[in-house]
């Protein structure tokens, strides 16, 4: 399912290592002042007096973060910039440039890396984001793609998983366990598709969770927001392997434990539904099923007036002594220790 029947197929054979990187780049522009020299030096360039610069990568390696099987190419192009956006969102700075290195093999053909390409485009253009450069090179298996993201932040406004203090609110952007539910129901319509190949699923009534999965958006809105209520956050940390693992996080390098009550962790109600049919328990989902690229954060109470009645923003808890550890309290009152059963990358091998 690499690209579709009618589009032509041309090796990647066709064309030199060089011809290739100019095609797929050629359309690229840069935008930000930060971006001083992009794609075709050595090395690119990039500077923002007087802030400091901040990077993070993150690879995605077919058959272990993504399945070709369901998951489009425009769309791996984009989600694969999202990942990396949402670690510099999280600390409270814009990216401003990408680096895009990709492996495939000859069963990759221009048409499909082309549709990846466009993905990635979009994904600069929305979040206004400059591709400067990566590598390219052949993979005798399946396709690799490892982007590395930069932003500049000033010093005071930068936020890491280390700040949050007792009585600290904890706070979710967004819904959780859309993307996890989601995956289910792809996962679902594969098995079946390799049964009965005929069968055209209707997919609709899923949209909103498939969509969580195969084109999340990094929380950019959510940055200007609190920059726009004047709220920095004392710790931040984006949701990619679950809100439990991440409570975890925050909790370890802030030394403080956390309550989490069950009751208010945003499910929406297309989650709920799939949960039903899937016989899961949505809390389930949003602590252990990840990819949901929402921020979680901590705020001081003072800070409590300015963010609550803003939609998008849930209050879900708040940081305790250290010695309580990270508790979930249920509806019904009950205190659950949270664990770390995060996505695991090595344990799923
Ligand atoms: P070098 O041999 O110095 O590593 P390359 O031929 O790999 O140079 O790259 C030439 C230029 O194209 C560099 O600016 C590099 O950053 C950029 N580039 C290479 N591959 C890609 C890619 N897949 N996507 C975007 N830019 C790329
Ligand atoms: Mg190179």
């Amino acid at each position: 399912m690499l690209e579709s029947k009618n589009s032509p197929n041309t090796p990647l054979s066709n064309l030199g290592e060089f011809a290739l990187i100019e095609h797929l780049t050629k359309n690229f522009n840069l935008t930000n002042k930060s971006s001083l020299l992009g794609i075709g030096d050595d090395a690119a360039i990039i500077n923002d007096k007087g802030k400091l610069t901040l990077i993070t990568t993150d690879m995605l390696i077919e058959g272990i973060h993504f399945d070709l099987g369901y998951v489009p190419l425009k769309h791996l192009g984009y989600k694969s910039v999202m990942v990396n956006l949402s670690d510099l969102y999280a600390m409270n700075v814009y990216p401003s440039q990408i680096t895009t290195s990709i492996a495939v093999s000859n069963r990759f053909s221009l048409e499909a890396l082309e549709e990846i390409y466009k993905g990635i485009q979009l994904a600069c253009k929305n979040y206004n984001v400059d591709l400067i450069g990566g590598d390219t090179t052949s993979s005798k298996t399946g396709l690799i793609i490892s982007i590395t993201a930069a932003g500049f932040g000033d010093k005071n406004r930068i936020v890491n998983r280390k700040g949050a203090k007792e009585n600290d609110l904890l706070v979710v952007s967004g819904d959780l366990g859309g993307a996890y539910v989601g995956l289910q129901v792809l996962e679902r319509e594969k098995a079946v598709f390799k049964v009965n190949p005929n069968t055209q699923p209707d997919l609709s009534k899923y949209s909103y969770c498939i969509e969580k999965q195969l084109k999340p958006e990094a929380r950019k809105d959510v940055i200007k927001l609190l920059d726009e209520l004047e709220v920095i956050p004392t710790s931040m940390i984006d949701i990619s392997d679950g809100l439990s693992s991440e409570i975890l996080h925050l909790s370890k390098s802030s030394n403080v434990g956390f309550h989490l009550f069950e009751e208010k962790i945003p499910i929406d109600p297309h989650v709920n539904l799939i949960c039903e049919e899937f016989k899961f328990n949505p809390t389930i989902a949003a602590l252990n099923g990840g990819e949901d690229y929402e921020l979680l954060f901590t705020i001081s109470q003072n800070d409590f007036d300015k963010i609550k009645d803003h939609p998008f923003l849930t209050v879900i808890g708040h940081a305790c002594d250290k010695k309580i550890g990270c508790q979930m309290i249920t509806g019904l009152g009950q205190q659950i220790e949270l664990t770390a059963q995060g996505w695991q990358s090595f344990s799923k091998i």
